[in-house]
């Protein structure tokens, strides 16, 4: 099958688009589903008694069901749309940290945790005399359990971490980190944002108290994320923002709220990224995480064996821990940043920088780096033209050090 064909930007334009990891590309289906939304049946959700608002907020319910359906949660309650996965992290930091964490508490965070699952509990810590503390890696670059069980106690309050690590693609163990955590009676914020395209996620399995994700990264619209929150916490937790439809009554001098999942609800919803999300999932689970993880795992191979042959690549990738399709690297001695800019003019794009990962990259002591990420619409033909940029690369850099010399 050539999956290349089901997203339309290949046929537009000349790329080979190796940064998944940062925006998944979005196939024809899904852009249509958006395409058809507002042109048949555009309307406010929720707030009017004509057909066009009615058939928007049925289209909204529809989508919840399918995220619910897509995570196993108990109830489209539990389904908060937002705009991201920044958004509803900071969701949960504001609306359950404010109220929740005091003075003397602990927050728990992985040290490979991305910057939205570090700087919203940063704010926290500081607002209310919390304490941050971080769990570092273990010998094959992956969450330390044995570090994480040290670090827990009575004080420990929320511990976030991401389930797959965007800079690496180290798979963390969530399960694990969750049951430990509820030991100590602490509430988990698992970031999936780089999990939800490789592996399913259930969250009454893993017993998560908080799933968060963003659509773009899995073929969906930009502007659309998912906050799932066990139904207990999210009706004990203050509203995030405040207007629009998440109001129940409103007077003068007050407001009371409605009922979840519209109290984390203000404003109009996105109900265009909503019905594209429903699409993107549609097509997901048609191709299947099996299918998907396959593809990645064959150009992977092919990818890191042709590096490795170049003599002048170093790899992060380490091959004892399990992985999705991700390879972090840097050309010895060049800067990541002139990899990516000479790639790109082979039209390879692949991204470089500290990946919104700094306390990670402080702690490898690897100021930036290169990383590279396939999914289903890659091929063979992507890794070429990555190896033939990478020896340009070589050729550019490292012979005119050696003239140098
Ligand atoms: N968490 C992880 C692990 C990520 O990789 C990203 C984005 O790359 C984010 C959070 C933030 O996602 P967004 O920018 O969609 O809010």
């Amino acid at each position: 099958m050539d999956y290349k064909k089901k997203f339309p930007i290949f046929s537009n334009i000349e790329s080979h688009y190796l940064d998944t990891a940062a925006t998944a590309q979005k196939p024809k289906v899904v852009l249509d589903k958006v395409v058809e939304y507002y042109e048949n049946d555009n309307g406010n959700p929720g707030r009017g008694s004509h057909a066009l608002s009615i058939k928007a907020e049925e289209l909204l319910t529809d989508a919840r069901k399918t995220v619910q359906k897509f995570i196993n949660a108990k109830k489209t309650e539990e389904i908060i749309f937002t705009k991201s996965t920044t958004e509803s992290i900071n969701l949960i930091a504001y609306s359950y940290g404010l109220d929740y964490i005091n003075e003397g508490d602990e927050i728990i965070l992985g040290i490979s945790n991305h910057h939205a699952n570090i700087v919203p509990w940063q704010f926290i810590a500081k607002k209310k005399k919390a304490k941050l503390k971080y769990v570092y890696l273990d010998d094959n670059d992956q969450f330390d359990l044995n570090d994480f069980k040290y670090k827990m106690s009575d004080k420990t309050k929320i511990v976030a971490v991401s389930a797959v690590v965007n800079v690496t693609g180290v798979i963390q163990p969530i399960k694990e980190i969750i049951e430990i955590a509820h030991k100590w009676n602490a509430l988990v914020v698992v970031d999936a944002a780089q999990s939800v395209l490789h592996f399913k996620h259930d969250v009454q399995e893993l017993d998560a108290d908080f799933l968060v994700f963003s659509g773009h990264k899995i073929f969906a619209p930009m502007g659309i994320g998912v906050m799932y929150g066990k139904e207990e916490i999210l009706n004990k937790m203050s509203p995030f923002l405040y207007g629009g439809d998440m109001i129940e009554f409103v007077t003068e001098q007050d407001s009371t709220f409605a009922q979840l999942p519209n109290k984390f609800e203000g404003g109009t919803q996105n109900v265009g990224g909503a019905v594209g999300l429903q699409e993107a999932i549609n097509f997901l689970e048609e191709i299947g995480y099996e299918k998907i993880n396959e593809v990645e795992a064959r150009l992977y191979e092919k990818a890191m064996k042709e590096m490795n042959k170049l003599g002048f690549i170093e790899t992060y990738s380490d091959e004892n821990v399990e992985k999705t399709g991700v390879i972090a690297f840097n050309v010895k001695g060049v800067h990541s940043h002139d990899v990516s800019f000479i790639l790109d003019s082979y039209d390879v794009a692949i991204r470089s920088g500290h990946h919104c990962a700094q306390p990670l990259m402080s702690y490898l002591d690897v100021p930036s780096c290169c990383r590279v990420s396939f999914s289903i619409y890659n091929d063979e033909k992507d890794v070429d033209k990555l190896i033939e940029g990478l020896k340009k690369v070589g050729e550019i850099f490292l012979s005119k050090d050696k003239s140098e010399n």
